[in-house]
């Protein structure tokens, strides 16, 4: 289904950070790559996401330049909140 009409304005913006800083497989510092954005739309409002997504920096590891996500995006919060507001 395409949308026809534009996405609204978010009225908050929200940073969503890795709670683990280290990487889970050798223990290394994971650097902050790059940033996702999301925008949700919620009952409060929509909402415009920042997510930080990590990536070791250890080339031995086996988790090397692999993605690690914040841990808030998965546990459901905004995708319930999102689904509410349907
Ligand atoms: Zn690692």
């Amino acid at each position: 289904m395409v949308r026809r009409t534009t996405q609204p304005e978010a009225t908050r913006e929200e940073e969503l950070e890795c709670i683990q800083q280290t990487c889970p497989a050798c223990g290394g510092w994971m650097w902050n790559k790059y940033d996702n954005f999301r925008r949700v739309r919620t009952l409060d409002g929509v909402v415009q996401l920042r997510l930080k997504v990590r990536r070791c920096a250890t080339p031995e590891c086996k988790r090397f330049c692999q993605p690690y996500r914040p841990e808030a995006e998965g546990n459901g919060h905004y995708l319930s909140m999102s689904l509410d507001s349907m």
